[in-house]
């Protein structure tokens, strides 16, 4: 495994890590990079890349159907990953581990096989306000198609879900509560085992977008108690195109298939179709067989690192960096919970967010600014648009201090 030596020690040696990661040597018109648009995908390490690299180079033949030598190789390849990805999760069996495009793709799998079996008329799902679209939409399409409401669970001022609010949402009505993790927009970590017992104490189903914790917090399924948990490797140092949806094996077992084709069967003859077991029974057709691999690549990364370090590490970053933008003259910080990852959205006075992203890119920081896929959380906050940036283990104090001065040019164009 590629990680730097020094990385190992107990606090993170982030100079020499950063070696890992090719791409953070650039320059951007003339400037060092500064990447802190971490929340919409992250960089790569080289072990990632060699994972990938390697497979194509020496490695690559179709999975499970193959009886020749590089066939296998792919194969164990592609299997040791999704093991790699239980143990990431701490899920009890591998089998609850599905392959799927990402987050989004996980999702929508669970509305409409989950969902079209188990929501009918009338129906309850609770979502709150501060929902990506990717699990909004795929509640909503079900939702017309059901004759289902969708109910949003309201936040506090600082970004915070009110509990309260929840609690009194949940009847018998209620079928599903599908919350994110961490707010791609807020950095919000929602206190999920508590929602979760909630929803439990009457036996609803929770669901958990996990796209935005996955890189800062460990993550423990059985811990959690939640049904259904989806994630991205994007979002993780891994490769786009690839993800986990994991599921209880009860439910996964239960719920009808999703997309149909080769690999997803038992026996076919026409008018008379059985289907595989879990997991496959939802992978049709060939895989994302390198992703699957780079995704496992990424996930020993992280592991070998350890999730508590790059969070202690994290948390660190998140209060210097909030320290020096609060001092910003007309900065507001959108997002002030207790308990965040290292987001950090604002609006700066009288300056459109996408003019703060096309300054900063001048002076070599890329941020995000626009709506994160979040529109109704913007209507609660009152705003069309954010600037975001969000940070990953590779960045530096150094970094905050640059996002820092790149914001007095905002105001310098503005004056
Ligand atoms: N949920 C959240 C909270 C996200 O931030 C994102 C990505 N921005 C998604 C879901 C969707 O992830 P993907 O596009 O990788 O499917």
């Amino acid at each position: 495994m590629a990680i730097a030596a020094a990385a190992q020690h107990s606090t993170l040696d982030v100079k020499t890590l950063r070696e890992d990661f090719p791409i953070l040597k650039q320059r951007i018109h003339g400037k060092p990079l500064v990447y802190l648009d971490n929340s919409a995908t992250t960089q790569k390490p080289k072990a990632v890349l060699d994972a990938l690299h390697h497979y194509y180079f020496e490695q690559n033949a179709n999975v499970h159907r193959g009886v020749h030598t590089l066939s296998g190789r792919a194969t164990d390849l592609y299997d040791a990953a999704r093991i790699t990805a239980q143990r990431f999760l701490n899920a009890a069996d591998p089998r609850e581990i599905v392959y799927v495009r990402g987050t989004t793709e996980g999702i929508n799998l669970v509305a409409q096989t989950w969902g079209r079996a188990n929501i009918g008329k009338g129906d309850e799902m609770v979502l709150t306000e501060m929902e990506h679209h990717s699990n909004i939409v795929p509640w909503h399409i079900l939702a017309q198609e059901k004759g289902a409401r969708i109910r949003a669970v309201p936040l506090t001022p600082s970004g915070e879900l009110r509990l309260d609010e929840l609690e009194k949402l949940l009847n018998e009505r209620t079928k599903i509560v599908a919350v994110t993790h961490v707010s791609n927009v807020l950095g919000t970590v929602n206190p999920i085992a508590d929602i979760v017992r909630m929803a439990k104490k009457r036996g609803i189903t929770v669901l958990i977008d996990g796209a935005q914790a996955v890189a800062h917090t460990a993550v423990d399924v059985q811990a959690l108690g939640c049904d259904f948990y989806a994630f991205s490797a994007h979002k993780i140092f891994g490769p786009t195109g690839i993800g986990v949806l994991y599921g209880r094996a009860a439910l996964l077992e239960a719920m009808p298939v999703y997309q149909g084709g080769g690999g997803m069967i038992g026996r076919v003859a026409f008018g008379n179709i059985t289907y595989a077991d879990l997991p496959y029974k939802y992978e049709a057709g060939t895989p994302n067989i390198a992703g699957a691999i780079g995704m496992g690549a990424a996930l020993e990364y992280v592991m070998a690192i350890g999730l508590d370090r790059i969070a202690a590490y994290e948390q660190e970053l998140l209060a210097y960096a909030t320290q020096r933008l609060s001092a910003v003259p007309g900065l507001r910080l959108t997002g002030t919970a207790a308990h965040k990852a290292a987001v950090l959205s604002f609006v700066l006075e009288d300056v459109h967010p996408h003019d703060v992203g096309t300054i900063l890119d001048r002076e070599g920081v890329a941020i995000r600014a626009g709506h994160h896929c979040c529109q109704p959380l913007m209507g609660h906050l009152g705003v069309p648009a954010t600037a975001r940036a969000s940070f990953a283990l590779y960045n530096t104090r150094d970094e905050v201090d640059v996002l820092v001065k790149a914001l007095g040019k905002v105001h310098e164009v503005f004056a």
